[in-house]
């Protein structure tokens, strides 16, 4: 028997991550210079990181000799004075994939499901997989969540259902009262992570009560990141807000030290820059337009966004796109690994990054 036919058939099954080609791989692979290529591709902040932040993350470089605070008391406090919640409520991960591992470690396992929906965030099969618990994926309703779909597939043996709002990739948004009146039916022996990484970008009209839930459902987990909207991605930060004898299973856990000195201390100063999220929505919203407006022009269909991205329908060679965009310097993400093969995911980017994607999608279908 070889070593690795001996891991857990669970493990074994996993199918990796595709993350976004990164901008150095492909320099290196068409010979071009790094500042010569767009990548709109792993929904990143495109005004790259909050000045507050860097100053921050600057002014503690000499720090990282030392472990950071375990507890991230910092971070912590910061996070319970703006939302309002109780330090024992929170959960800091590095990054919100970490967090919703966490959540699967600790309430997962052989002999236990998952339910999620078909296009939602691969991360929710994979944490699923990662420890033996079999994954539910309910058929979407208009490439969104089907909410009905999802209580259905509720067994004896589920322990968690996972739910992204706004969903990545599609940018699909279930209504408040549809999510309230879900967690309402959901018993409360199931965890409902929702999933907010990109909440920053929804208009204020737009934002379910997300934090007053919490009181109402000890069941609830909400998960948030700082690295879409906040600019931080490379640092991995994030954190789940819940009932606080969940939020102690999910620090048990936990790596003592999952969470950098830096991390900490970028995330601390970012929550504190209301100009830089207001500018970063601002910006999002007028490249949507452009993107939006472009792919009108392309006469190309789109599934309406409300994240910092947008699948657009490229039709049955998207593959094939996809690979001449990158050899004109452009990378964005293929989306046939979530069924939707007939698409391109684009994050929105600054407006000549935007232009320069339109550009060389005109070009390639030949529509300009
Ligand atoms: C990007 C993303 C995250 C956040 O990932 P991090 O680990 O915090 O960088 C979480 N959920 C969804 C749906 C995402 O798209």
């Amino acid at each position: 028997m070889r070593l690795c036919d001996l891991a857990p058939p669970h493990v074994r099954g996993i199918a990796p991550y595709q993350p976004g080609k990164p901008i150095a791989e492909l320099a290196r692979e068409l010979g071009l210079a790094e500042d010569g290529i767009v990548k709109l591709a792993s929904n990143e902040n495109p005004l790259g990181v909050s000045p507050r932040a860097r100053a921050a993350i600057a002014a503690r470089l000499d720090e990282v000799a030392l472990y950071p605070d375990g507890n991230g008391f910092e971070l912590k406090s910061a996070l319970a004075a703006k939302l309002g919640v109780a330090l024992a409520g929170i959960v800091l991960g590095n990054g919100s994939n970490d967090v919703l591992e966490l959540v699967a470690r600790a309430l997962l396992g052989p002999n236990t499901s998952a339910v999620y929906s078909e296009h939602a965030f691969a991360v929710y099969p994979l944490a699923t997989q990662a420890v033996g618990a079999q994954g539910i994926a309910t058929p979407a309703r208009a490439y969104g969540h089907d909410l009905g779909a999802m209580l259905e597939a509720l067994r004896d043996d589920t322990r968690v259902v996972f739910i992204a709002n706004p969903n990545n990739p599609t940018g699909t948004l279930l209504g408040a009262g549809e999510l309230h009146g879900f967690l309402k039916s959901v018993p409360e022996r199931v965890a409902v992570v929702l999933d907010e990484a990109y909440g920053e970008f929804l208009d204020a009209a737009q934002r379910a009560p997300t934090l007053a839930w919490l009181v109402e459902f000890p069941n609830l987990i909400l998960t948030r990141t700082f690295s879409k909207a906040y600019g931080l991605a490379g640092l991995r930060v994030g954190y789940a807000l819940a009932h606080p004898e969940v939020a102690d299973l999910l620090n048990r856990v936990r790596q003592p030290f999952n969470v950098s000195s830096l991390g900490l201390a970028g995330a601390a100063a970012a929550l504190e820059d209301h100009e830089f999220i207001a500018r970063s929505k601002a910006m999002n919203d007028a490249g949507m337009s452009q993107i939006l407006e472009g792919c009108e022009a392309l006469n190309l269909s789109h599934i309406p966004s409300h994240g910092n991205f947008v699948c657009i329908e490229v039709g049955a060679d998207a593959g094939g796109v996809f690979q001449a965009l990158l050899r004109r310097g452009v990378i964005v993400r293929p989306v046939a690994n979530y069924g939707l093969a007939r698409f391109l995911r684009v994050s929105i980017g600054l407006p000549e990054q935007n232009a320069r994607f339109l550009a060389a999608l005109g070009e390639i279908l030949e529509r300009a």
